[in-house]
């Protein structure tokens, strides 16, 4: 068996922003594994591993298979990569749905990109909020429901919010232009009461990939799960089979992955949750693809870590 391990390095069109940790450069590993490619790329500011941990414990991982060991693996990314490369694959029954818009940035250019809109408003929008003043979002949020009022809202606030901002910013909306909220306030039991106070549907991100403990409440409207955080796929796939016994939806979404994780990341979506976008409209904030015009990874655009 042909295993290689590559490094990639992709600038941000702009530099992002992720739990305060600003990044201007993705990097992320590569792992070729016989033909198949999967990726390794633990999100600065979300995952708890670095690259460099996580690059260190693929290459002991590699070592010890390459003399026929097999050794545990801790890290979520290298736990996911790791599976991914030995997956085995069904071949897609239909092609993956459209991931939904996500619109991010200062709401003074959001509501402009919004009244510059040349076509019919999705039925559906992602917006990131918490990073603004508080009634700089709210005037945003309402005039994108004026101008699109038909158009349903996914508010995602990363956990910015305390349970009383949480209240007071959704108590000054209209409940029927949001979806749900993803990731209010970073305790459960804030989002909970959060959901109780305002019966406004909720959704769990983050918090799915921490050690806080979280169960199913009547408002909760989905699951999002971010492969690369959580870890190996027999997790995800145990997360996607709860969702389903409760009736809630379960949305994969990306750690702003590179074209080849996408790539995965919208074959697990077909796989796990065929009838929900998938929440993968990252790709445009890297500023150039580490795929070939046949969509394999271009080798010369990497740097190679180890070879078996
Ligand atoms: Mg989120």
């Amino acid at each position: 068996m042909d295993i290689t391990l590559y490094r990639y390095a992709i600038p941000f069109t702009e530099p992002l922003t992720f739990h305060k940790v600003k990044v201007k450069i993705r990097e992320g590993l590569l792992l070729k594994w016989g033909k198949r490619w999967s990726e390794i790329a633990p999100l600065p500011g979300f995952s708890r591993e670095s690259l460099e941990e996580a690059q260190q414990e693929t290459i002991n991982f590699l070592e010890a298979f390459k003399k026929g060991k097999t050794l545990p693996v801790k890290l979520p990314s290298v736990q996911f990569g790791l599976d991914c490369a030995r997956h085995q694959w069904s071949v897609l029954k239909h092609t993956p749905l459209a991931p939904y818009l996500l619109l991010q940035g200062s709401p003074s250019d959001i509501i402009w990109s919004w009244q510059e809109w040349l076509y019919d408003y999705p039925q559906r929008v992602k917006l990131k909020l918490g990073r603004y003043p508080m009634h700089h979002e709210l005037a945003m949020v309402r005039e994108l429901n004026r101008l699109a009022p038909k158009t349903k809202f996914i508010l995602d606030v990363n956990q910015n919010w305390t349970r009383e901002e949480a209240w007071t910013f959704l108590g000054h909306l209209d409940p029927s232009h949001i979806e749900y909220v993803e990731d209010p306030c970073a305790r459960f039991e804030d989002v909970k009461h959060v959901a109780a106070h305002t019966g406004i549907g909720m959704a769990l991100d983050e918090i799915l990939a921490s050690d806080e403990e979280w169960d199913f409440f009547p408002q909760l409207r989905a699951l999002v799960l971010k492969p690369m955080l959580l870890g190996s796929l027999e997790k995800c796939r145990g997360l996607v089979d709860r969702a389903r016994a409760h009736n809630v939806k379960i949305v994969i979404s990306s750690s702003h992955e590179s074209q080849l994780g996408n790539k995965i990341l919208a074959q697990l979506a077909t796989e796990w949750s065929p009838e929900q976008p998938p929440g993968l409209d990252t790709l445009r904030f890297l500023s150039d693809t580490i795929l070939d015009d046949n969509n394999e990874p271009d080798v010369s655009k990497l740097k190679l870590i180890w070879r078996s």
